[in-house]
């Protein structure tokens, strides 16, 4: 279109927020940035966004933007050169290396940065300081999802694409509230649940949008989902109305899922979930009448102790009815931030190299050695849970970690901060001198999405392009750029001039996604992962095989590990999850003043019930204590919660910051914090 101002560009970008990708173009004019304009062509979203990706773009010009590295000199920042910065950060990874090891140092790679940026971080880790050490933020909401895929059809991602979801006859949402944490996705929802006489059954405990607009909604009680699951599915085998044909052509190991289900009767689960008979047996009856069904799912179910196992029981029923390769059916675990699932294909994981190839396998080494003309570690690396821990131990001595709010988004946040104190030497790499920042020995200054070139995958496996708007503001850099850097201050000898090289590089050794390039994704073009050389993508898995050697699918019995119990005095359940209008700790959008005046303070839900038996209204204020610490907060008297249930948005970075609360308790199979086992008691500081 004619620019009436020809300093007026409109530059192609990908929502920066949450993994819906919402992919729109950006109107700008010199560093101001005028509108943000949806385009029909836009896969995910078509012409949606919600109020965080058409209005949360003012901390790009915030004054609190990182200009200029920071070294931190007798306790204090100073503000420094590149030259200087990368010569601390020499002499520190060199000494250390020499001194520790290589598995002194260890790297967290961000979901916020690009597919080619989290590449360069792993490659970093592992071909030049020579450790597996390598992480991302998936840790803390969405391996337990990848794994239960994993474990039952093979590909760590959603089955079917947003828009496949509306040719399901029902949608079976766990531990998801979808309106406020995938908005663009609820909203496609709600218009088929309309449009196209959809079935809506939502679990959860807390009364969300979504459980409001559901034709059933169930409560179970806090981290049981597992219980109901495996009871529908048993209930279903002994109606005889599993998918016998789908079973016996497609799917191992089902005996010993029917051995192992035994104990799993409807009585068990009225016992163990709170649930009635008639909304078990209704959930069954639901699933055994609709023709597609398909799953979503998200914190709710993962952040458990037994959250990888929660999510093999959703698979596990989906296999039982026949519910995956056929449109309208399928897993679809919600991916939180914009390229969180990009983090991991790309393979900032310490067991995996990108294209989920194992560090443990001698030939796909070999491969990567001979195309990073390097020697690597077979040793499989540090989670980011592992990495506290070996803080405090003094085995982990140096962490480098680039956009991630680690010392407020982690669990147990008072143990994480003191972990940070103990390292000899931290670098963070971040667009703000963020919480974690302020821990660090050198502080490098990164640029936001709209000032760089690169790739982000979202929920539905897409890689979609995103074009630089602006420029990089002060002296800060890409993140690529700046890794390249390091690198070649550690002795190597990287050289590319653009995104699109690094992407052809990580291609050339990922058979996963091979025929993925910067042409084949020119504007709003878009690739569904996997991808051939010949470039072509796979909107819909397993249409005839699942990702295993004999392409079968494989049932896959779990068992239900009860949620942890803090002690007798910690007499309520505090659950945590993302307010619409901000995004986790809110760094960004709180420096968005138009979202942060219409948001209120932060604020914690209490029943009505529970209002009452202790005397409070909404605005008290309160003091919740956990064995790990504290927060002062108000209260908020509302029936989305029930009886004993709190719940507190977690976009909050001071005194009330819920991972005050939460404890160093994990998902046994993935090290995913127990976030949503967390209890508390409460003290009342006043009462309105
Ligand atoms: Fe951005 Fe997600 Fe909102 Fe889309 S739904 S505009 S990707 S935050």
């Amino acid at each position: 279109s004619k620019m009436r101002d020809d300093r007026i560009e409109k530059t192609k970008t990908v929502c920066t927020y949450c993994g819906v990708g919402c992919s729109f173009d950006v109107w700008t004019k010199d560093r101001d940035i005028l509108k943000i304009e949806p385009q029909a062509e836009a896969p995910a979203n078509g012409i949606s966004t919600c109020v965080k990706g058409k209005f949360g773009w003012d901390f790009v010009n915030s004054e609190e933007r990182l200009q200029n590295p920071l070294v931190r000199e007798n306790g204090q920042f100073v503000e420094t050169t590149w030259d200087h910065a990368l010569n601390v950060i020499q002499d520190n990874f060199t000494s250390i290396k020499k001194e520790s090891g290589n598995d002194a140092l260890a790297f967290i790679s961000s979901s916020k940065t690009t597919n080619e940026e989290s590449y360069l971080m792993q490659k970093l880790s592992r071909a030049v300081m020579g450790t597996n050490n390598i992480d991302n933020c998936s840790r803390y909401c969405q391996t337990p999802a990848t794994q239960g895929l994993f474990r039952t059809v093979g590909y760590g991602g959603d089955t079917g694409t947003i828009e496949d979801i509306k040719n399901a006859e029902l949608i079976i949402t766990v531990g998801t509230n979808t309106s406020e944490s995938h908005p663009v996705l609820a909203t496609r929802i709600k218009s088929s649940h309309k449009l196209r006489n959809q079935k809506l059954i939502v679990s959860d405990i807390r009364k969300h949008e979504m459980a409001e607009r559901s034709d059933m909604f169930i409560q179970p009680k806090p981290g049981s989902d597992l219980v109901w699951l495996n009871a529908v599915a048993k209930y279903i085998i002994d109606q005889g109305w599993e998918d016998t044909e789908f079973i016996n052509e497609r799917v191992d190991y089902y005996d010993d899922f029917v051995k192992e289900l035994e104990m799993y009767t409807i009585d068990y689960a009225v016992e163990q979930t709170g649930l009635s008979r008639e909304e078990l047996i209704g959930i069954a009856e639901s699933i055994h009448e609709a023709d597609t069904t398909c799953a979503l799912w998200a914190m709710g179910v993962t952040q458990h102790s037994g959250g990888a196992d929660t999510s093999t029981a959703i698979s596990n029923l989906l296999l039982v009815s026949g519910n995956y390769g056929r449109h309208g059916t399928g897993s679809y675990p919600l991916r939180g931030h914009n390229n969180v699932q990009g983090a991991t294909d790309f393979g900032s994981a310490p067991n995996l190299l990108p294209g989920y190839q194992s560090v443990e396998n001698e030939e796909v080494r070999r491969k990567f050695e001979q195309g990073w003309n390097t020697e690597l570690s077979s040793e499989v690396g540090m989670t980011n849970h592992e990495m506290v821990d070996a803080m405090h131990e003094g085995r982990l001595r140096s962490l480098y970690l680039k956009g991630e709010e680690m010392a407020l988004v982690d669990s147990n946040i008072n143990y994480v901060q003191q972990g940070f104190e103990k390292l000899d030497f931290f670098v963070v790499q971040d667009i703000f001198l963020s919480e974690t920042a302020k821990f660090a020995d050198v502080v490098l200054p990164a640029s936001p999405s709209l000032e760089k070139d690169g790739t982000f995958v979202n929920t539905e496996r897409r890689f979609q392009r995103l074009y630089k708007a602006l420029d990089p503001l002060g002296n800060s850099k890409p993140d690529w750029e700046i890794l390249q850097l390091v690198a070649n201050r550690m002795g190597a000898d990287w050289n590319y001039s653009h995104p699109s090289e690094i992407m052809a590089e990580a291609a050339s050794l990922s058979p996963f996604f091979e025929g993925v390039s910067y042409e084949r994704l020119e504007g709003y073009n878009s690739l569904v992962w996997p991808v051939t050389k010949e470039g072509k993508d796979e909107p819909l898995l397993y249409e005839s095989r699942f990702q295993f050697p004999n392409g079968k699918a494989r049932f896959y019995p779990v068992h239900w590990t009860e949620p942890q119990v803090f002690g007798e005095q910690y007499d309520l359940h505090v659950n945590n999850g993302r307010m619409l209008e901000h995004f986790h700790e809110g760094n960004m959008t709180y420096k968005t003043e138009g979202i942060t005046l219409k948001t209120p303070d932060n604020f914690v839900e209490i029943s009505p019930e529970l209002a009452e038996e202790r005397g409070l209204e909404s605005g008290a204020l309160v003091r919740l204590k956990s064995p790990y610490g504290a927060v002062r907060i108000q209260a908020l008297v509302t029936d989305r919660v029930k009886e004993k249930q709190l719940y507190i948005p977690m976009n909050n970075s001071g005194e009330s910051a819920i991972n005050r609360l939460t404890s160093s308790e994990a998902d046994k199979d993935t090290d995913t914090p127990a976030y949503k086992e967390t209890q508390v008691f409460m003290e009342i500081l006043s009462t309105d």
